[in-house]
């Protein structure tokens, strides 16, 4: 399990309480469900791969 930080006192807080164990504070439901933060960040990744191997290989590398 991956292991989220309160946005109130920043203590960890694991994925699917309702509060936070540290400061007691009401968690949103959709803490850590962020798939098109997610989607973006990945293909961000991807992009900057093919932009280091096109940097990498030369042109005539076949
Ligand atoms: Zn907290």
């Amino acid at each position: 399990m991956s292991e989220l930080n309160c946005k109130h006192c920043g203590g960890a807080v694991e994925l699917g309480n309702k509060t936070c164990p540290n400061c007691g504070i009401p968690l949103p439901p959709n803490l850590g469900k962020y798939p098109q933060r997610k989607f973006i960040i990945f293909f961000i990744a991807v992009v900057i791969f093919c932009a280091v191997m096109i940097y990498w290989l030369p042109p005539n590398w076949i």
